[in-house]
Protein backbone atom coordinates (compact mmCIF):
# COMPACT_ATOMS: atom_id res chain seq x y z
CA UNK A 1 0.00 0.00 0.00
CA UNK A 2 1.24 3.49 -1.00
CA UNK A 3 1.16 5.32 2.74
CA UNK A 4 3.86 2.59 3.84
CA UNK A 5 1.37 0.60 5.42
CA UNK A 6 0.59 -3.14 5.62
CA UNK A 7 -1.56 -4.53 3.21
CA UNK A 8 -4.21 -5.00 4.88
CA UNK A 9 -4.90 -2.04 6.23
CA UNK A 10 -6.48 -1.54 2.67
CA UNK A 11 -8.94 -4.56 3.88
CA UNK A 12 -9.65 -2.34 7.13
CA UNK A 13 -10.19 0.68 5.18
CA UNK A 14 -12.46 -1.51 2.99
CA UNK A 15 -14.58 -2.95 5.52
CA UNK A 16 -14.92 0.21 8.01
CA UNK A 17 -16.04 2.38 4.77
CA UNK A 18 -18.26 -0.18 2.55
CA UNK A 19 -19.47 -2.37 5.73
CA UNK A 20 -19.36 -0.41 8.92
CA UNK A 21 -20.46 2.64 6.59
CA UNK A 22 -18.16 5.11 8.74
CA UNK A 23 -18.95 9.30 8.51
CA UNK A 24 -15.43 9.70 8.40
CA UNK A 25 -12.02 8.20 8.99
CA UNK A 26 -11.14 9.20 12.26
CA UNK A 27 -13.90 7.03 13.33
CA UNK A 28 -12.04 4.17 11.90
CA UNK A 29 -11.07 2.62 14.86
CA UNK A 30 -9.34 -0.62 13.70
CA UNK A 31 -6.70 2.16 12.53
CA UNK A 32 -3.76 3.17 14.04
CA UNK A 33 -4.04 6.71 15.40
CA UNK A 34 -1.13 8.10 13.69
CA UNK A 35 -2.56 6.50 10.32
CA UNK A 36 -5.97 7.99 10.80
CA UNK A 37 -5.22 11.36 11.41
CA UNK A 38 -2.80 10.91 7.98
CA UNK A 39 -5.75 10.08 6.31
CA UNK A 40 -7.89 12.87 7.58
CA UNK A 41 -5.30 15.25 6.30
CA UNK A 42 -4.97 13.86 2.95
CA UNK A 43 -8.62 12.73 2.26
CA UNK A 44 -12.52 13.63 2.50
CA UNK A 45 -13.90 10.39 3.13
CA UNK A 46 -17.13 9.49 4.54
CA UNK A 47 -20.53 9.72 2.48
CA UNK A 48 -21.94 12.13 0.39
CA UNK A 49 -24.25 14.58 1.45
CA UNK A 50 -28.13 14.63 1.32
CA UNK A 51 -28.98 18.23 0.12
CA UNK A 52 -32.29 17.60 -0.44
CA UNK A 53 -34.87 15.07 -0.08
CA UNK A 54 -39.00 14.77 -1.88
CA UNK A 55 -41.11 12.19 -0.58
CA UNK A 56 -44.03 10.90 -3.01
CA UNK A 57 -47.42 10.54 -1.87
CA UNK A 58 -46.48 6.31 -3.25
CA UNK A 59 -43.87 5.96 -0.51
CA UNK A 60 -41.19 7.06 -3.39
CA UNK A 61 -38.31 9.41 -1.73
CA UNK A 62 -35.95 11.45 -4.19
CA UNK A 63 -33.15 12.07 -2.41
CA UNK A 64 -30.35 15.14 -4.09
CA UNK A 65 -27.28 14.12 -3.39
CA UNK A 66 -24.15 16.24 -3.41
CA UNK A 67 -20.26 15.30 -3.45
CA UNK A 68 -17.18 16.98 -2.35
CA UNK A 69 -17.02 19.03 -5.24
CA UNK A 70 -20.55 20.45 -5.06
CA UNK A 71 -22.22 18.62 -7.98
CA UNK A 72 -24.73 16.59 -7.47
CA UNK A 73 -26.90 13.69 -8.84
CA UNK A 74 -30.64 12.33 -7.70
CA UNK A 75 -31.05 8.96 -5.95
CA UNK A 76 -34.34 7.49 -5.83
CA UNK A 77 -35.79 5.08 -2.82
CA UNK A 78 -38.70 3.30 -3.94
CA UNK A 79 -40.34 1.16 -1.24
CA UNK A 80 -42.01 -2.58 -1.49
CA UNK A 81 -39.97 -3.03 -4.40
CA UNK A 82 -41.64 -2.05 -7.76
CA UNK A 83 -44.09 -5.99 -8.53
CA UNK A 84 -41.79 -6.56 -11.39
CA UNK A 85 -42.47 -3.77 -13.41
CA UNK A 86 -38.95 -1.60 -12.64
CA UNK A 87 -36.65 -3.88 -14.67
CA UNK A 88 -35.27 -5.81 -12.08
CA UNK A 89 -35.79 -8.89 -13.49
CA UNK A 90 -38.56 -10.07 -11.19
CA UNK A 91 -42.15 -10.91 -12.33
CA UNK A 92 -44.74 -9.26 -10.79
CA UNK A 93 -46.31 -11.89 -8.79
CA UNK A 94 -43.60 -13.92 -7.96
CA UNK A 95 -42.73 -11.99 -4.24
CA UNK A 96 -46.34 -12.12 -3.17
CA UNK A 97 -46.60 -16.01 -3.70
CA UNK A 98 -43.81 -15.27 -1.16
CA UNK A 99 -45.72 -14.09 1.96
CA UNK A 100 -47.16 -10.46 0.34
CA UNK A 101 -45.28 -7.79 -1.85
CA UNK A 102 -43.74 -6.32 1.30
CA UNK A 103 -42.12 -9.19 2.51
CA UNK A 104 -39.23 -11.09 0.31
CA UNK A 105 -38.11 -14.68 1.06
CA UNK A 106 -36.92 -14.80 4.43
CA UNK A 107 -39.74 -12.48 5.81
CA UNK A 108 -37.51 -9.42 4.77
CA UNK A 109 -39.10 -6.30 3.40
CA UNK A 110 -37.95 -5.19 -0.17
CA UNK A 111 -37.00 -2.30 -2.12
CA UNK A 112 -35.63 -0.88 -4.47
CA UNK A 113 -32.60 2.15 -5.39
CA UNK A 114 -32.52 3.99 -8.26
CA UNK A 115 -28.87 5.26 -8.47
CA UNK A 116 -27.05 7.70 -10.98
CA UNK A 117 -24.00 6.86 -12.89
CA UNK A 118 -23.14 10.40 -14.30
CA UNK A 119 -24.17 13.94 -13.45
CA UNK A 120 -26.66 15.05 -16.18
CA UNK A 121 -26.22 12.55 -19.64
CA UNK A 122 -24.41 13.08 -23.22
CA UNK A 123 -26.68 11.05 -24.44
CA UNK A 124 -29.77 13.75 -25.78
CA UNK A 125 -32.71 11.40 -25.50
CA UNK A 126 -35.99 14.04 -26.47
CA UNK A 127 -38.57 12.85 -24.00
CA UNK A 128 -35.67 12.83 -21.12
CA UNK A 129 -35.41 15.10 -18.68
CA UNK A 130 -31.87 14.30 -17.68
CA UNK A 131 -31.19 15.16 -21.31
CA UNK A 132 -31.80 19.17 -20.46
CA UNK A 133 -28.64 19.44 -18.12
CA UNK A 134 -26.10 17.84 -20.80
CA UNK A 135 -23.43 15.89 -19.21
CA UNK A 136 -22.03 17.68 -15.92
CA UNK A 137 -19.26 14.83 -14.91
CA UNK A 138 -19.05 11.06 -14.37
CA UNK A 139 -19.26 9.84 -11.11
CA UNK A 140 -16.79 7.95 -9.27
CA UNK A 141 -17.21 4.36 -8.36
CA UNK A 142 -17.11 5.64 -4.45
CA UNK A 143 -19.56 8.28 -5.71
CA UNK A 144 -21.99 5.64 -7.34
CA UNK A 145 -21.48 2.97 -3.96
CA UNK A 146 -21.58 6.54 -1.67
CA UNK A 147 -25.06 7.68 -3.05
CA UNK A 148 -26.72 3.97 -1.87
CA UNK A 149 -24.98 3.88 1.32
CA UNK A 150 -26.12 7.22 1.94
CA UNK A 151 -29.85 6.21 1.19
CA UNK A 152 -29.84 3.13 3.12
CA UNK A 153 -28.39 5.25 5.77
CA UNK A 154 -31.35 7.74 5.66
CA UNK A 155 -33.71 4.70 5.20
CA UNK A 156 -32.01 2.93 8.31
CA UNK A 157 -31.59 -0.05 6.01
CA UNK A 158 -29.01 -2.83 5.22
CA UNK A 159 -28.85 -4.91 3.28
CA UNK A 160 -29.29 -7.81 5.68
CA UNK A 161 -32.31 -6.08 7.28
CA UNK A 162 -34.21 -5.48 3.73
CA UNK A 163 -34.15 -7.52 0.46
CA UNK A 164 -32.12 -4.37 -1.45
CA UNK A 165 -32.20 -4.53 -5.26
CA UNK A 166 -30.30 -1.60 -7.46
CA UNK A 167 -31.48 -0.35 -10.59
CA UNK A 168 -28.36 1.54 -12.65
CA UNK A 169 -31.53 3.94 -14.26
CA UNK A 170 -30.95 7.02 -12.47
CA UNK A 171 -29.27 10.34 -14.09
CA UNK A 172 -26.18 9.20 -16.91
CA UNK A 173 -25.54 6.64 -19.24
CA UNK A 174 -23.98 3.79 -17.27
CA UNK A 175 -22.20 2.49 -20.22
CA UNK A 176 -20.18 6.20 -20.95
CA UNK A 177 -18.84 5.90 -17.47
CA UNK A 178 -18.25 1.88 -18.20
CA UNK A 179 -15.18 1.67 -15.94
CA UNK A 180 -16.28 3.21 -13.20
CA UNK A 181 -19.53 1.83 -12.64
CA UNK A 182 -18.16 -1.55 -13.01
CA UNK A 183 -15.56 -0.69 -10.32
CA UNK A 184 -18.78 0.24 -8.64
CA UNK A 185 -20.83 -2.86 -9.01
CA UNK A 186 -17.92 -4.74 -7.68
CA UNK A 187 -17.88 -3.05 -4.32
CA UNK A 188 -21.33 -3.49 -3.96
CA UNK A 189 -21.09 -6.91 -4.11
CA UNK A 190 -18.41 -7.58 -2.15
CA UNK A 191 -18.30 -4.99 -0.42
CA UNK A 192 -21.91 -3.99 0.49
CA UNK A 193 -23.29 -7.77 0.48
CA UNK A 194 -26.30 -6.52 -2.45
CA UNK A 195 -25.36 -9.57 -5.12
CA UNK A 196 -25.24 -8.91 -8.37
CA UNK A 197 -28.57 -11.01 -9.34
CA UNK A 198 -30.35 -7.85 -7.37
CA UNK A 199 -28.79 -5.32 -9.76
CA UNK A 200 -29.89 -4.43 -13.53
CA UNK A 201 -28.60 -1.60 -15.46
CA UNK A 202 -30.01 0.30 -18.31
CA UNK A 203 -28.44 1.44 -21.44
CA UNK A 204 -29.79 3.57 -24.34
CA UNK A 205 -27.87 1.43 -26.30
CA UNK A 206 -23.51 1.84 -26.63
CA UNK A 207 -23.24 -1.10 -28.51
CA UNK A 208 -19.26 -1.86 -28.09
CA UNK A 209 -19.57 -1.69 -24.21
CA UNK A 210 -22.97 -4.19 -24.55
CA UNK A 211 -20.45 -6.78 -25.82
CA UNK A 212 -17.50 -5.37 -23.02
CA UNK A 213 -20.74 -6.35 -20.60
CA UNK A 214 -21.33 -9.54 -21.47
CA UNK A 215 -18.06 -10.75 -20.81
CA UNK A 216 -17.65 -9.35 -17.37
CA UNK A 217 -17.01 -12.39 -14.65
CA UNK A 218 -20.04 -10.24 -12.18
CA UNK A 219 -22.40 -8.57 -13.54
CA UNK A 220 -25.76 -6.82 -12.96
CA UNK A 221 -28.48 -8.29 -15.63
CA UNK A 222 -29.15 -6.06 -18.64
CA UNK A 223 -31.76 -3.42 -19.84
CA UNK A 224 -31.78 -1.95 -23.07
CA UNK A 225 -34.21 1.70 -23.37
CA UNK A 226 -35.60 0.65 -27.05
CA UNK A 227 -38.24 3.12 -27.49
CA UNK A 228 -38.94 3.04 -31.12
CA UNK A 229 -39.56 0.67 -33.67
CA UNK A 230 -38.12 1.39 -36.42
CA UNK A 231 -34.58 3.54 -37.58
CA UNK A 232 -36.74 6.48 -38.64
CA UNK A 233 -38.50 7.67 -35.36
CA UNK A 234 -35.73 6.06 -33.37
CA UNK A 235 -33.28 8.48 -35.06
CA UNK A 236 -35.53 11.57 -33.64
CA UNK A 237 -36.26 10.68 -30.56
CA UNK A 238 -32.89 8.76 -29.54
CA UNK A 239 -30.22 10.45 -31.15
CA UNK A 240 -27.64 8.19 -30.19
CA UNK A 241 -29.31 6.01 -32.75
CA UNK A 242 -27.58 7.64 -35.94
CA UNK A 243 -24.58 5.67 -34.18
CA UNK A 244 -25.86 2.48 -33.35
CA UNK A 245 -28.18 1.59 -35.21
CA UNK A 246 -31.34 -1.19 -34.40
CA UNK A 247 -29.69 -3.63 -36.35
CA UNK A 248 -26.39 -2.91 -34.78
CA UNK A 249 -28.52 -2.51 -31.25
CA UNK A 250 -30.33 -6.21 -31.89
CA UNK A 251 -27.41 -7.89 -32.96
CA UNK A 252 -25.65 -7.14 -29.99
CA UNK A 253 -28.76 -8.34 -28.08
CA UNK A 254 -29.01 -11.32 -30.13
CA UNK A 255 -25.10 -12.22 -29.35
CA UNK A 256 -25.24 -11.46 -25.47
CA UNK A 257 -24.59 -14.43 -23.25
CA UNK A 258 -27.49 -14.66 -21.06
CA UNK A 259 -27.25 -17.19 -17.84
CA UNK A 260 -29.25 -20.14 -17.02
CA UNK A 261 -32.97 -18.61 -15.90
CA UNK A 262 -31.25 -14.95 -16.95
CA UNK A 263 -33.50 -12.77 -19.78
CA UNK A 264 -33.10 -9.08 -21.24
CA UNK A 265 -35.08 -6.74 -20.55
CA UNK A 266 -36.36 -4.00 -23.47
CA UNK A 267 -37.73 -0.75 -21.93
CA UNK A 268 -40.14 0.93 -24.73
CA UNK A 269 -41.40 4.51 -23.88
CA UNK A 270 -44.80 5.15 -24.93
CA UNK A 271 -44.86 8.37 -26.81
CA UNK A 272 -48.21 9.65 -27.65
CA UNK A 273 -48.73 9.26 -32.06
CA UNK A 274 -45.43 8.69 -32.41
CA UNK A 275 -44.39 5.19 -31.25
CA UNK A 276 -47.40 3.78 -29.93
CA UNK A 277 -49.69 2.56 -33.43
CA UNK A 278 -50.28 -1.25 -33.48
CA UNK A 279 -47.52 -0.66 -36.79
CA UNK A 280 -45.28 0.01 -33.97
CA UNK A 281 -46.51 -3.19 -32.09
CA UNK A 282 -45.96 -4.90 -34.75
CA UNK A 283 -42.34 -3.92 -35.91
CA UNK A 284 -41.27 -4.39 -31.70
CA UNK A 285 -42.33 -7.97 -32.62
CA UNK A 286 -40.59 -8.19 -35.27
CA UNK A 287 -37.59 -6.68 -33.86
CA UNK A 288 -36.92 -8.60 -30.49
CA UNK A 289 -38.85 -12.47 -31.78
CA UNK A 290 -36.74 -15.22 -30.91
CA UNK A 291 -34.80 -13.28 -27.93
CA UNK A 292 -35.15 -14.70 -24.34
CA UNK A 293 -36.36 -11.31 -23.36
CA UNK A 294 -39.22 -9.23 -22.24
CA UNK A 295 -40.44 -6.00 -22.87
CA UNK A 296 -41.30 -3.06 -20.03
CA UNK A 297 -44.09 -0.37 -21.24
CA UNK A 298 -43.72 2.98 -19.83
CA UNK A 299 -45.83 5.64 -20.39
CA UNK A 300 -44.25 8.86 -21.07
CA UNK A 301 -43.75 10.65 -17.86
CA UNK A 302 -44.40 14.34 -18.45
CA UNK A 303 -41.91 16.99 -18.37
CA UNK A 304 -41.78 21.03 -19.03
CA UNK A 305 -39.54 21.35 -22.20
CA UNK A 306 -40.41 17.94 -23.13
CA UNK A 307 -42.30 18.15 -26.27
CA UNK A 308 -44.54 14.53 -26.03
CA UNK A 309 -47.18 13.61 -24.29
CA UNK A 310 -48.35 10.01 -22.54
CA UNK A 311 -50.31 7.80 -24.54
CA UNK A 312 -54.47 7.04 -23.20
CA UNK A 313 -54.55 4.24 -20.73
CA UNK A 314 -55.99 2.23 -23.10
CA UNK A 315 -53.63 2.53 -25.64
CA UNK A 316 -50.65 1.29 -23.28
CA UNK A 317 -52.92 -1.73 -22.47
CA UNK A 318 -53.52 -2.74 -25.93
CA UNK A 319 -49.54 -1.81 -27.45
CA UNK A 320 -49.22 -4.82 -24.73
CA UNK A 321 -52.06 -6.85 -25.23
CA UNK A 322 -50.23 -6.92 -28.82
CA UNK A 323 -46.91 -8.12 -28.20
CA UNK A 324 -48.41 -10.83 -25.33
CA UNK A 325 -50.72 -12.07 -28.33
CA UNK A 326 -47.56 -12.69 -30.06
CA UNK A 327 -46.09 -14.50 -27.39
CA UNK A 328 -43.31 -11.89 -25.79
CA UNK A 329 -43.98 -11.13 -22.13
CA UNK A 330 -44.32 -7.48 -21.74
CA UNK A 331 -45.32 -5.92 -18.38
CA UNK A 332 -46.39 -2.01 -17.75
CA UNK A 333 -44.17 -0.34 -15.42
CA UNK A 334 -45.96 1.56 -12.69
CA UNK A 335 -44.52 5.02 -12.39
CA UNK A 336 -43.56 5.40 -8.91
CA UNK A 337 -42.64 9.31 -7.68
CA UNK A 338 -44.11 11.38 -10.58
CA UNK A 339 -45.81 13.79 -8.18
CA UNK A 340 -41.80 14.67 -7.07
CA UNK A 341 -40.50 14.25 -10.49
CA UNK A 342 -38.59 10.96 -9.46
CA UNK A 343 -40.15 8.52 -11.95
CA UNK A 344 -37.91 7.83 -15.08
CA UNK A 345 -36.55 10.38 -17.30
CA UNK A 346 -37.74 13.25 -14.90
CA UNK A 347 -34.77 13.18 -12.69
CA UNK A 348 -32.92 16.92 -13.49
CA UNK A 349 -32.90 18.46 -9.70
CA UNK A 350 -36.22 19.65 -10.37
CA UNK A 351 -37.86 21.77 -7.29
CA UNK A 352 -41.21 20.66 -6.04
CA UNK A 353 -43.51 21.54 -3.02
CA UNK A 354 -42.10 19.31 -0.74
CA UNK A 355 -45.38 17.20 0.74
CA UNK A 356 -43.89 15.82 3.84
CA UNK A 357 -41.17 15.43 5.86
N1 LIG B 1 -29.28 6.12 -19.80
C1 LIG B 1 -29.82 4.82 -19.50
C2 LIG B 1 -30.32 4.76 -18.09
C3 LIG B 1 -31.59 5.55 -17.84
S1 LIG B 1 -32.83 4.42 -17.46
C4 LIG B 1 -30.85 4.43 -20.53
O1 LIG B 1 -31.17 5.27 -21.35
O2 LIG B 1 -31.31 3.29 -20.54
C5 LIG B 1 -34.21 5.35 -17.58
C6 LIG B 1 -35.30 4.72 -18.44
O3 LIG B 1 -36.33 5.68 -18.48
C7 LIG B 1 -34.86 4.49 -19.87
O4 LIG B 1 -35.41 3.31 -20.39
C8 LIG B 1 -35.44 5.68 -20.59
O5 LIG B 1 -35.69 5.40 -21.94
C9 LIG B 1 -36.68 5.94 -19.80
N2 LIG B 1 -37.16 7.33 -19.87
C10 LIG B 1 -36.45 8.43 -20.15
N3 LIG B 1 -37.25 9.52 -20.14
C11 LIG B 1 -38.49 9.09 -19.83
C12 LIG B 1 -39.74 9.73 -19.63
N4 LIG B 1 -39.87 11.05 -19.75
N5 LIG B 1 -40.80 8.97 -19.31
C13 LIG B 1 -40.68 7.64 -19.16
N6 LIG B 1 -39.52 6.99 -19.30
C14 LIG B 1 -38.44 7.69 -19.65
Amino acid sequence: MEAGQPAYRGQQLFEALYRQRVEAVDQITTLPNSFRSELTKNYAAGLPQTQKRFVSVDGTVRYLIGFADGQSVETVWMPEGDNGEQGDGSEAGEEEAAGGPREAKGGRRRATVCVSSQAGCAVNCQFCMTALLGLLRNLSAGEIVGQILRVLQEQKVSPESERINLVFMGQGEPFLNYENFMKAVRLLVAGVGIPESRMTVSTAGIVPRIRDFGGEQVRPKLAISLNASNDATRDQVMPINRKWNLATLLTAARQFPLRPRERLTFEYVLLNGVNDSEQNAREVVALVRGLNAKVNLIALNPGPEIPFSAPEEERVHTFQQSLIQAGIPTFIRRPRGRDIYAACGQLKRAEVVQLSA
